[in-house]
């Protein structure tokens, strides 16, 4: 049913009913399996995202992780349950398998899909400010941000959160390169980011001599991209630059050493001044 298609493979009886559907054409599809219905009111077309089928059989739309997630964004902590907006004071049905993390804030949802800068309105408020800030950026990045929406997430924040807004940058392609600058925040550093030294371009340069490098797994494999990285590296070592490289796993699970590996270096450079 094209109607469904359009509207995500779910929707409720009234905008089917708007958009023509016939109780008599609504019974045939049921009858043949091509909708179901998930709860009062509300229907499924086959082909539906799971987890937004079960957001509505919840009684709301997808939101938050679990959106982002679905449209690409990076995510710091992935969602293992779904993440559901109600609306403020909506009704929520039970259903099978429900592990739901509910949403509350003003507005009447849809089933469906919220869109991304509600979405991340509700990461803000559920994972806080580093999860908040890599999904932002990542989403920006991609062109999914316009200032209308980065001008409603800005209102929507706590106060004391806005300073992220100022933080922000577009250039940033995935919270492994978002993470390292906002950590180093607090250590007093000079922290840049797209930093040209030379012809290449880094990520970060840190106390305008050390260069950090995060190298995101699907960025940076294979021999050629190493190869790639070598070389550069020994370019930006003739600059004057010290690169320091890490991965995925150090930067979310073993910080301590990233920070320390990086304070060493720029003790070093400031040595040699
Ligand atoms: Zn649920
Ligand atoms: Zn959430």
């Amino acid at each position: 049913m094209a109607l469904m298609k359009s509207l995500g493979n779910v929707a409720t009886w009234s905008t089917m009913r708007r958009g023509g559907v016939t109780v008599q054409l609504r019974d045939r599809y049921l009858a043949h399996g091509f909708l179901y219905r998930v709860r009062r009111g509300v229907y499924c077309a086959h082909g539906v995202d799971p987890s937004v089928r079960d957001a509505a059989a919840h009684g709301g739309a997808l939101t938050c992780v679990s959106l982002l997630q679905a449209a690409g964004i990076w995510v710091l902590h992935p969602a293992r349950q779904v993440h559901v907006w109600l609306g403020k004071g909506g009704r929520a049905f039970e259903h099978t398998g429900c592990r739901c993390v509910v949403h509350y804030s003003s507005g009447r949802p849809a089933p469906g899909k919220v869109d991304v800068a509600l979405a991340l309105i509700h990461l803000h408020h559920c994972q806080g400010d580093e999860a908040f800030i890599c999904s932002y950026e990542s989403a920006w990045n991609q062109g999914l941000l316009t200032a209308a929406d980065r001008e409603r997430i800005r209102a929507a924040l706590p106060k004391n959160a806005r300073w992220l807004l100022d933080f922000a940058v577009s250039t940033s392609q995935s919270g492994i390169e978002t993470l390292p600058r906002l950590r180093l925040r607090p250590y007093g550093f000079k922290v840049a980011s797209q930093f040209k030294a030379g012809r290449d371009e880094v990520d970060i340069i840190v106390d305008d001599c050390v260069l950090v490098e995060a190298d995101g797994d699907e960025n940076h494999s294979g021999p050629s991209k190493r190869h790639k990285d070598l070389r550069r590296d020994a370019r930006t070592s003739i600059e004057g630059y010290e690169t320091l490289r890490f991965d995925y796993r150090q930067i979310i699970y073993d910080w301590p050493t990233v920070v320390a590996a990086i304070m060493a270096a720029v003790e070093r450079a400031r040595a040699r001044r």
